[in-house]
């Protein structure tokens, strides 16, 4: 198949053929004419199957196809609204659109928290066709009228399922309440748990059902592997990898921020150039990193997970799992980064004894046994005992009951996780012993949520349940 049967107008067709994309991804062949017809559509498929141009295209040519009427003052109205979880996911969901918007006449811009609000304002004086948005700002704008979002035509929820763990339900509530009724609207999600299936009933009307297989089921384009390794020999083991094989861009997940930093710091020392990117570091340091990183200046990006969400950068060889995650999808989400639209990838995982109980809740989630390899120099020394893992205020992990399975200080309901099934379900006095960990899977640090503050303080995991602190 090629792009050249979905359907689009030639000015998208020739910014595509200049992307060099020959031929539609299976997300982009289903959503590009189910768009195109006018109706509401909810997409299974995550951040590396293409789905950005999947909805962008389509968008850019409904907006083409019945041009903007200016209101009296002249002024062009916001036609099509996307919102993303993330200010990464934002600024790069417009590169898209003015990628493959670059022949057709139309504006677009991104808007996100963490920067000022009065450039923000200007350009949206100017006129603005397309807004890609992160919640938070988008309703300070409404709430200071600097923004009219009742000509709306189309509106595109993106990565919903992370925007729900992020804590935006209030917000995505408030944003679908100023949207006019009359709209096409779209919904992407990696996973569909009852919070999604509940917005998705909300926004959506007769929608077409889009899914495309998830990444752990596209995993022969990236060669996965396990390095067991000792605790205390991980980042020697991440050195010697980095140099050992000359890798020139990598990108390290930890679970939390200060592991990121402390990690930068060592790779630095042994000479190797490194950067973290998390909720803790200011917006422009975080474009900064990300685009040093993107141009092949920086050898290393260390990256949390909820920083890493929405990173696109083609063909990135290798993803490290410095940590593994505690959240199984996150693994999937990560190594996701890699292999991505049809080229190979390579995700390696070093694991400590204290982190066995997340290798099999990943493999057991992927249906994968990962291949183990003792890199020579490294193995666990034989008598190595787990050890709890404290992420913020939990204590976790294969250690857990060793260590007894606690929480450092009372106070407020456990926060569940709605992809990991858990549902919040008992407390975290454990049962002992592997497996317990499943109970506990807190989002481990501030994410970036639409860059009110940047972190959620102290390493504490945001909370869910209240509305997002303004
Ligand atoms: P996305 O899932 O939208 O984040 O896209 C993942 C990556 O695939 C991006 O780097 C795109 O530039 C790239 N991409 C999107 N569509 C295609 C295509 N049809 N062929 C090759 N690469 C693509």
């Amino acid at each position: 198949m090629t792009f050249d049967t979905l359907g689009l107008a030639e000015p998208l067709l020739r910014a595509v053929h200049e992307a060099g994309y020959t031929t539609p991804t299976p997300i982009q062949a289903q959503a590009i004419p189910a768009v195109l017809s006018g109706g509401d559509v909810m997409g299974g498929a995550q951040t590396g199957t293409g789905k950005t141009a999947g909805f962008v295209l389509p968008l850019l040519q409904r907006l083409m196809d019945k041009p903007g009427v200016r209101d009296q003052r002249g002024k062009l109205p916001i036609r099509a609204l996307i919102l993303t979880p993330t200010r990464e996911l934002a600024a790069q969901v417009e590169e898209s659109v003015r990628t493959y918007g670059k022949h057709a006449k139309l504006s677009s811009m991104v808007m996100f928290g963490g920067v000022g609000m009065q450039p923000q304002i200007d350009k949206l004086r100017r006129g603005v066709d397309i807004l890609v948005a992160t919640p938070g700002r988008l309703l300070d704008h409404h709430g200071q009228r600097t923004l009219d979002l009742s000509h709306v035509e189309i509106f595109v929820l993106d990565e919903a399922d992370r925007m729900l763990d992020m804590g935006f339900i209030h917000d995505i509530k408030k944003v679908l309440a100023v949207l006019p009724q009359k709209k096409q609207s779209l919904l992407f999600s990696a996973t569909f748990s009852d919070e999604v299936k509940a917005i998705a009933d909300r926004l959506l009307n007769a929608p077409v059902l889009i899914e495309v297989a998830r990444r752990n089921q596209t995993a022969e384009l990236i060669a996965q592997k396990v390095h067991p390794v000792g605790r205390e020999m991980k980042k020697d083991l991440l050195v010697h990898l980095v140099k050992d094989n000359d890798w020139h861009q990598v990108l390290v997940f930890t679970r939390m921020k200060h592991g990121a930093n402390r990690l930068v710091e060592h790779l630095l020392k042994h000479d190797i150039t490194a950067m973290a990117i998390h909720g803790n570091k200011s917006q422009t340091a975080r474009t900064k990193a990300l685009a040093d990183f993107k141009k092949g200046d920086l050898q290393v990006l260390v990256a949390t997970d909820i920083a890493a969400r929405g990173i696109d950068i083609d063909q990135l060889p290798h993803v490290v799992n410095f940590e593994l995650p505690n959240v199984p999808e996150d693994y999937v989400h990560r190594i996701g980064r890699t292999g991505r639209a049809g080229t190979k990838g390579e995700a390696i995982s070093l694991v400590c004894v204290d982190e066995n109980g997340f290798l099999r809740d990943i493999e057991r989630l992927t249906k994968i046994e990962i291949p183990k390899e003792i890199v020579p120099g490294f193995a666990p020394p034989a008598h190595e005992k787990p050890e709890p893992i404290v992420l913020g205020r939990m204590v976790i992990g294969e250690g857990a009951a060793r260590g007894g399975m606690r929480r450092s200080s009372g106070g407020g309901g456990h926060r569940g996780d709605s992809r990991g099934g858990s549902g919040g379900g008992g407390g975290n006095n454990g049962n002992g012993g592997g497996g317990s960990h499943r109970q506990a899977p807190p989002r481990p640090q501030g994410p970036s949520r639409d860059g009110r503050s940047g972190g959620g303080g102290g390493g504490r995991p945001p909370s869910r349940l209240g509305s997002p602190k303004r």
